[in-house]
């Protein structure tokens, strides 16, 4: 079986090659640092994660890089409205630098909560600003910028396969966004490289715009068309340019950073680039077009996009008060790995519908399968000769191999499968005498899921102490001498030290309360 992925580049499931055998460079979308992460957010770094286990299972040596969002993205993709980090900092009083910097902490001990496994980079858009100013140096070589009175653009008419990659309509796009088209942009998929600090206005995150990518007064534009824009002065020589104040601070565009991050890093082509399917049209779609327009070559062979979480069948959204945080789960008591099994139950390419019911029966079937792991405690392998061997061996079906778990996620990410091919495999355990188990069948098993899936089975299954194991000595012995209230007293013993007996007229196996 051949790894393969959906890729938005092809519209196809593709098998995977890396550019170079054995080796794979990733690049994540990472997150907006102005507030907690909400469980949408969570949701898609799961999927990642999971395509991280999966190289890794495929002997993959990774290098994937996660960018910071702290600079530069405005409340609409349409590089208008307030900056998200200056809203943060409104809202609680502080700097954006500090808001910035309680959100990144955030994000990465939510990954550690997770079980996520750490990226090799996680990279700052504010730790890489002259990366990016050169990105803009460079596109302003070739031709590809203009500037006007906010700042400097991308002229994506320069680049004809703009609209490929998302197969957008651009002329729909033209008439649909007439009315928040900023009027001096050229065309209304035009996006900000650099924007300028207006100049009655002092930002917490600003730099020194550098006065070789700046124009002055050399836009031409037709006046006439921009009477509403009170700030902008006619050029009394010229009455169709403008004389633009002085831009001597700015920022980078939301979009500029990824590319001169990534391909800092990692290179001008990146084996696989991931994030949500709201990237498509704008911000990756504009990734693409500001890289290749620099590079000349293509960005990335691989584009890995998942669909989106809702909530009781709604969109995530502030105003609704629906977007969970790690600490709104734990208050209702479910734990970050709870919801990693939730997750895993749906495929990154379908859309998700969390409800609190959902959450549930996705922490009992994890708590089902820790008693399952907890098997291994309580299981010998007692192989004495072949014939025996031959029988341990059957009763872990062959389709239950660590294999036939990594062929299911192999093929696009299937974890739905792959957790199907679990339940089956632990369904017949559950009907096997424990003592027939095959021991080491089962650790393998476990560790699969493990490295796969990461829900932690083995951390989580701690064996019960030796004091309570000589509990269960002495209530079997009570058991088989018919001394039922002694074995009643025992087990509720047990019970009160988080161990419940389940008893069969053959055996009696110990869970986790
Ligand atoms: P942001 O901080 O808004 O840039 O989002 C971080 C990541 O979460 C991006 O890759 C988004 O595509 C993704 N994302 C945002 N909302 C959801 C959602 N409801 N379901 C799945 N992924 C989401
Ligand atoms: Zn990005």
């Amino acid at each position: 079986m051949t790894l393969k992925f959906h890729n938005t580049l092809t519209g196809r499931v593709d098998e995977f090659v890396s550019q170079t055998t054995n080796k794979v460079l990733i690049y994540s979308c990472g997150p907006t640092v102005y507030d907690s992460l909400h469980i949408g957010n969570w949701a898609s770094y799961i999927y990642w994660d999971t395509l991280v286990r999966i190289l890794m299972a495929n002997n993959y040596e990774i290098t994937r890089v996660i960018n910071i969002t702290d600079v530069g993205h405005l409340t609409s993709d349409a590089d208008d409205g307030e900056d998200k980090l200056e809203k943060g900092a409104k809202r609680e009083g502080k700097t954006s630098w500090e808001i910035a910097k309680i959100y990144t902490n955030d994000f990465i001990i939510g990954m550690e909560k997770f079980g996520m496994i750490k990226p090799q980079y996680i990279a700052k858009a504010t730790d890489y600003i002259p990366d990016q100013i050169n990105l803009i140096r460079k596109l302003k070589d070739k031709g590809y910028t203009y500037q006007i009175n906010d700042g400097i653009y991308f002229d994506t008419s320069k680049f004809p396969t703009y609209a490929d990659f998302a197969h957008i309509d651009i002329n729909a796009q033209r008439a649909g966004a007439r009315i928040e088209f900023n009027p001096e942009k050229r065309n209304s998929s035009d996006f900000a490289l650099w924007k300028f600090t207006p100049t009655d206005t002092k930002r917490d995150m600003e730099w020194v715009t550098p006065g070789d990518l700046v124009d002055y007064g050399l836009s031409i534009i037709d006046y006439s068309k921009l009477q509403s824009h009170s700030s902008i002065e006619p050029n009394p020589h010229n009455p169709k340019s403008i004389i633009h104040n002085l831009p001597t601070m700015g920022f980078p565009g939301w979009h500029l950073e990824c590319s001169a991050i990534a391909m800092n890093i990692l290179g001008n082509t990146l084996d696989i680039h991931t994030g949500g399917i709201d990237h498509i049209p704008v911000h990756h779609t504009n990734e693409i077009a500001q890289s290749e327009a620099a590079t000349g070559v293509r960005f990335s062979n691989y584009w890995l996009h998942n669909n989106f979480l809702k909530v009781d069948g709604t969109k995530i959204s502030k105003s609704l008060g629906n977007g969970y945080t790690i600490s709104d789960l734990h208050e209702k008591n479910f734990s970050p790995l709870d919801f990693r099994m939730f997750i895993l139950q749906g495929h990154y390419k379908s859309e998700g519908n969390f409800t609190f019911d959902a959450l549930t029966s996705a922490k009992n079937r994890l708590h089902n399968w820790r008693n399952i792991a907890a098997f291994r405690h309580q299981t010998h392998d007692t192989i004495q000769n072949d014939e025996e061997k031959n029988q341990t061996n059957k009763i872990i079906p062959s389709y239950a191999t660590p294999q036939a778990i990594i062929e299911a996620i192999d093929n696009d990410l299937g974890t739905p499968e792959a957790l199907k091919i679990i339940d089956d495999t632990f369904s017949d355990i559950l009907s096997t005498q424990l003592k027939n188990v095959n021991q080491q069948s089962l650790m393998q098993i476990i560790e699969t899921i493990d490295n796969l899936l990461g829900l932690q089975l083995i951390e989580s299954t701690p064996d019960i102490s030796d004091d309570n194991k000589r509990v269960i000595i002495e209530r079997n012995t009570a058991r088989d001498q018919k001394d039922w209230a002694k074995a009643d007293e025992l087990r509720n013993q047990l019970l009160g030290s988080g161990i419940i007996l389940r008893d069969s007229d053959s055996q009696s196996v110990w869970e986790y309360k």
